[in-house]
């Protein structure tokens, strides 16, 4: 059996002696996030908020607003060290689809993700407290992270009755009735021994008008209190989830009523719902100041290239998404703009048939450095199992690296002009983010 290091609460430090100038001249016309943002733009955006907050009677301390942009930072889970900005794959029921913990752990990861409500199901407490936690149970040497379920329940659960007490729904499974709770769902958390537990919150749908999305969001914070109260000795790191759906001055209420009850991170939710990515970005940049500069910061459900390169921009530390894994299985892969403009390549296309050439010439993969792209059309096509691994695996390499070379390029003497390039070798002209 696989060892386990020793893992003790997640600790997060930001790299303080890190502190990016503020783009030069010349970049205010240079757009570096999706649609007509422009980070300069931004901070002034800021700036200007900030001021008016300082100048206004019912409004939050001028402390409330944390500088925004990128940073650097680790997380520390005993001898388990991760650098943010970080992507994390999605394993929903205890597996990151398609590949082993070793896959996994040879790319880089050290982080993933499962999923609560799924794992509640199946295989149920029981079995996970029997081995004691889902580390052993499925052989992972890393940390965990788990959502809480509330967005399954939302978006699964075809009968579901929601209040105050919490959210019961029908066991797609058997037709049995489950009730999560805030506190049901901390206690299935410290089961599966998760190093990063995510509070239950109602995910308000889109659209929704603002006196919805107050009422969704003020019952996630009351979910979120009760849910910090019911923490056990059992209980590792746990983090609130900022939501207010498109409305910057809910989110901005939602972040200073989770910054109360001291969580050690915070997450945004409720984004990537079905809304513009432009407007996307501009709740993300009217939610992050108002995140603590000292907590790690999680955006829920995001994850390609664009995404995480803007994120990251405006101070994100910790991503994830099935989407990767999802659209590797069906045959889509990211690929650098050096392979294509677009930023992805269709497996399948006839145009690989006799293709000698790896998926990206320049990628490190365990794919890309022993198949060919015919090859790998050929095990599509046969509908060959191992072309869900290999693609997967190249998809999860991409993601990492690109994380990886953003770090970079924070630490080298001109960062802006790093970032752009890193910026133009990932994001692709299939993401709005290059039409601009
Ligand atoms: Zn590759």
């Amino acid at each position: 059996m696989t060892s386990f290091p020793h893992r003790s609460l997640a600790v997060f430090s930001r790299d303080a002696s890190f502190s990016l100038p503020l783009p030069p001249r010349g970049f205010d016309k240079t757009p570096l996030c999706t649609g007509d943002l422009r980070l300069a733009d931004l901070w002034r955006e800021f700036e200007n908020q900030e001021a008016k907050r300082s100048s206004s009677e019912d409004a939050p301390e001028a402390t409330d607003v944390e500088q925004v942009g990128p940073r650097l930072g680790t997380l520390r889970f005993g001898d388990i060290v991760v650098e943010t900005p970080t992507f994390m794959p999605v394993g929903t029921v205890g597996s990151v689809k398609a590949l082993s913990p070793h896959d996994v752990h040879d790319i880089g990861y050290r982080l993933i993700l499962g999923n609560t409500y799924h794992l509640n199901l199946r295989p149920g407490v029981e079995v996970l407290e029997r081995f004691g936690g889902l580390h052993r149970f499925m052989g992972w040497p890393g940390a965990l992270l788990t959502d809480s379920g509330g967005f399954q329940v939302m978006s699964l659960a075809k009968i579901r009755k929601l209040d105050e007490q919490g959210v019961s729904f029908a066991n797609h499974l058997n037709g049995g009735k489950v009730v999560l709770t805030p506190e049901s769902v901390v206690g299935i958390q410290d089961t599966i021994d998760s190093d990063i537990q995510m509070v239950l919150d109602e995910c308000t749908p889109f659209p929704a008008t603002h006196d919805e999305a107050r009422a969704s969001m003020e019952r996630s914070m009351r979910w979120a209190r009760r849910a910090r109260e019911g923490r056990s000795a059992r209980t590792r790191a746990q983090f609130g989830i900022v939501q207010g759906g498109m409305y910057g001055d809910l989110r901005a209420r939602s972040a200073r009523a989770l910054r109360e009850l001291d969580f050690e991170g915070l997450a945004v939710g409720g984004l990537s719902v079905g809304e513009p990515k432009a407007e996307m970005r501009r709740v993300l940049a009217a939610t992050v100041p108002h995140l603590p500069h000292d907590k790690p910061r999680y955006l829920m459900g995001v994850g390609a290239p664009d995404d995480l390169f803007d994120g990251a921009l405006l101070g994100i530390d910790m991503f994830d998404c099935v989407m990767p894994t999802r659209n590797a299985r069906n045959g889509t892969v990211f690929v650098r703009t050096a392979v294509n403009p677009t930023g992805k390549l269709h497996v399948k296309n006839a145009v690989h048939k006799d293709a000698e050439i790896p998926l990206d010439p320049g990628c490190r993969c365990y794919t890309c450095r022993h198949f060919s792209r015919a090859y790998l059309r050929h095990l599509f096509v046969a509908e060959e199992l191992l072309v869900h691994r290999l693609l997967t695996i190249h998809s999860l390499t991409l993601l990492f690296d690109l994380m990886a070379e953003f770090r970079e390029a924070l630490r080298f003497d001109k960062p802006w002009e790093a970032l752009l390039d890193v910026r133009a070798r990932y994001v692709g002209t299939s993401s709005p983010a290059a039409k601009v």
